[in-house]
């Protein structure tokens, strides 16, 4: 049996690079550090580029929130997550 290792920095840039060439504007080393909101809507983020600290705002008319375990919005705004305690558990792993 064979295994198959994935790099996972190289699968995200390839996702990330493949985004770009479909038309996405995407963004590199860049943090959202505040979402400006109307009610729970998201109108706007600011953002900070981590590498040469250029901040900025951008309007957005609709707010995915991919951060992941961050979960941005539910946990800094909306204050709405909530954990399964039956889905509680421990991971060891090493590299
Ligand atoms: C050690 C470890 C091993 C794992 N191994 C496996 C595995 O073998 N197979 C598997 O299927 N799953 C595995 N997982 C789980 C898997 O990595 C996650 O389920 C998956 O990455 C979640 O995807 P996501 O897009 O929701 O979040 P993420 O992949 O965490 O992406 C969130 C992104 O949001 C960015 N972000 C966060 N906050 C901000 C902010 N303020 N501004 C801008 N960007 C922000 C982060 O930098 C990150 O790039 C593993 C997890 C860990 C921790």
């Amino acid at each position: 049996m064979a295994i198959q290792t994935l790099i996972r920095s190289e699968f995200d840039n390839l996702l990330f690079r493949h985004a770009s060439k479909c038309g996405a504007t995407v963004f590199n080393n860049t943090r959202v550090t505040e979402n400006q909101l109307e009610g729970e809507r998201p109108v706007s983020a600011d953002w900070r580029n981590t590498s040469t600290g250029t901040q900025g705002r951008i309007s957005c008319s609709y707010l995915v929130d991919a951060s992941g375990r961050n979960g941005i919005m539910s946990t800094k705004y909306l204050k709405n997550k909530r954990y399964n305690r039956a889905l509680n558990n421990v991971a060891c792993w090493g590299y």
